[in-house]
Order: C-alpha cells, then structure tokens, then sequence
C-alpha cells in the first residue's frame, strides 16, 4: 500500500482529502496541530488502521518513519480573520512548513502536492484569472502574511523541482465551502449560514458588488487528486468559474434555506478582492476536469452540515482562542 502525508488533516481541506485517500486504497498520515483544524472532523477516522495521526506544528522540523509516496501540504489557516489573528502561524506555514514538507519529500523521494490559492492573485486587474496572471498583492495588508506566504511557498516548490529535480504540484485553489468548515472562521458561507440558523442579520461587506466563485468541496477533491497524479508541474488553478456577487449570494442563500434573516451592510474589509473568477481551461485540458455540483446543491448540502451542529457549536460566535495553540 501507498503511503501518503496529509498535512492540515483536520482541517475543512485536509480532511476531506483523508477520506479520498483512504477510499482509495491509501495509508494516510495525517498531520494537524489543531490551531485552525477541529479534532471532530477526523474522529471517524480514528478507528481505521490505514489512518495514523501525528498531532504537530508543521513549522516544526518533521520526522516521519518508513516510506512515503505523496505529500499533500494542507496547513494552513484559510481566512481573513485568522489572518489577523495568527499572522506569523500563518506566514510560518506556509514559508518554514513548506520547507519542511519540501524536505521531507525530498528524503523520500516522495511527489509533493502544495495548497496554493487564488489570493496569490491578489485584487486581480485580471478577470477571469489565468495561471499565467502574475497578481496584483499588497505585502503589507492584512492579507499579506497569507497571500506572500503562498507566493514564497510556490517559489520555493519550483525551486525544489528545478534544483533537486523533486516530483511537484502545486494547485491554486480558489473559494471552496461544503461540511466540515469552522462555523466561526469569518468567511462568507459559515457566516451566512449561522446567521440564518441563530436568526440573525446576515452581514454583507461593502455594497456587496465584489463576486467570488464557489467550489463545493467534492468537486475541489476531484481536481486535487487528478492533479496530483497528473506529469503537470506548473500551477493550475481549481475552483468554479460560476460568479457571482455576494450582495447576490446573500440572496440566494437566504432563498435557499427559507431564512427570514434581512441583509444588512458592514464595512469592506482593507484589500478585499473585487472580483474573483477561475479561468479553468487549463483544469479542462489537463486534467479533463471541471466542477460538476451546481451551487444550489453544494449550498444545501452544507446547509444541513451546519443544521446538525450542536446548539453550543451554533452559539459559540466568539472566534476561536488561539493563545493555547501559539508557541512562537
Ligand atoms: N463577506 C461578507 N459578509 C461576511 C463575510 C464575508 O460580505 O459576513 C464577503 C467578503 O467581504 C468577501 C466575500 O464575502 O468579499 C468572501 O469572503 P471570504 O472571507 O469568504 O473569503 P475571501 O474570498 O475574501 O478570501
């Protein structure tokens, strides 16, 4: 059997690509140290012999016995709240974690598959994104540390490839919701759901004019796991290209799900992307992948993931204390 590291494993991402892993015929290593990641979301995996879990900060030197095929580098925190709540956990990450990962591979002889993401594009001047957009990021915004981490991580994976001539992949995924996400992480689809479900106002940044694009999970999988075996170095981008405005998604999903909650207009959040859309021609030609799951779909799905959270869950609106998880 094949062995495979999954770094981020009890995160929304990770943990969902445990499971595929292990559909597959996979022993899956799965790495977390919890600051993002939620232990629930890998209880089921406890009992299964082919799933072993190391409870460690990735930014950390990493020592793992035996043979290992493929490394999946997942940690990572993944919203804007944490970002300025975490900055130097999530810089460390994604440029010290990912030299680590990179490392680690290269020991191994294993392929290495690093999460890269849409905000390596910034507030894009161009739309839809193509891979061969060099971005438009400011370094020292709030969303810096996690959009140049991701820029230095993708650097050092070339660098890998080109000088060690290591075996990588690096995919840039953009918005992606389904089970599993952290209700509280700030972003949009946690946000709007709770805010129906404790019958709250459902709070839209700015005129809500800025668009994203939504990736429900099982379609991300899919892209995440052809790419990995694919002979395709270079990055390639992973989302749906279906846009919309957020102003236009708040309605949606309040139609949805028959919320009675009314919008209500806050702040745009500094270097808040304006648009946001996947050009996925490469996906299509390489991969022979596109998304499948309509949004009305995904949105239900994660809908009822969010309805079977415990009252406490639903209720806990303080964001997560990290100060236990933080040793610098
Ligand atoms: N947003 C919003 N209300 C919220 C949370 C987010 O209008 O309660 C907006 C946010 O300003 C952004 C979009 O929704 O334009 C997506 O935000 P998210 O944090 O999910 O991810 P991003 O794509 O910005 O990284």
């Amino acid at each position: 059997m094949e062995r495979i590291l999954i770094t981020g494993a009890a995160g929304f991402l990770g943990s969902h690509l445990a499971d595929r892993f292990l559909k597959e015929g996979f022993k899956v290593i799965g790495m977390d140290n919890y600051i993002t990641g939620n232990p629930k979301n890998i209880e089921h995996l406890k009992k299964n012999p082919d799933f072993e879990f190391i409870e460690q900060d990735v930014s950390r030197y990493i020592d793992i016995s035996g043979d290992l095929d493929y490394i999946l580098h997942f940690a990572s925190p993944a919203s804007p709240i944490d970002y300025l709540k975490i900055p130097i956990q999530t810089l460390k990450v994604g440029s010290l974690g990912t030299h680590n990962v990179l490392g680690l591979a290269k020991a191994k002889k294993a392929r290495v598959l690093v999460a890269s993401t849409s905000e390596v594009y910034g507030d894009p001047l161009v739309h839809p994104q193509t891979e061969e957009y060099y971005g438009n990021v400011n370094p020292i915004g709030p969303r810096g540390v996690y959009d140049e981490a991701k820029r230095f991580q993708e650097a050092m994976t070339m660098a890998y490839h080109n000088f060690h001539g290591l075996e990588t992949r690096i995919v840039r995924i953009f918005n992606t919701y389904g089970p599993r996400m952290r209700l509280n992480d700030g972003r949009v689809i946690p946000a709007f759901m709770g805010q129906i479900l404790r019958g709250e106002d459902i709070t839209v940044f700015g005129d809500g004019s800025q668009t994203r694009s939504f990736c429900y999970v099982d379609d991300q999988v899919e892209g995440i796991f052809r790419l990995l075996f694919s002979d395709y170095h270079l990055p390639v981008n992973i989302g749906n290209p279906e846009e919309i405005s957020i102003l236009d998604f708040a309605k949606e999903v309040i139609d949805l799900t028959g919320g009675k909650s009314k919008i209500i207009y806050k702040d745009l959040p500094v270097n808040d992307p304006m648009q946001r859309c996947p050009d996925i021609t490469k996906a299509r030609n390489i991969l022979n992948w596109e998304p499948k799951i309509r949004r009305k779909e995904g949105l239900k799905k994660t809908f009822e993931y969010f309805k079977s959270l415990t009252r406490e869950e639903l209720y806990q609106t303080e964001h997560k204390d990290f100060s236990k998880y933080i040793k610098i």
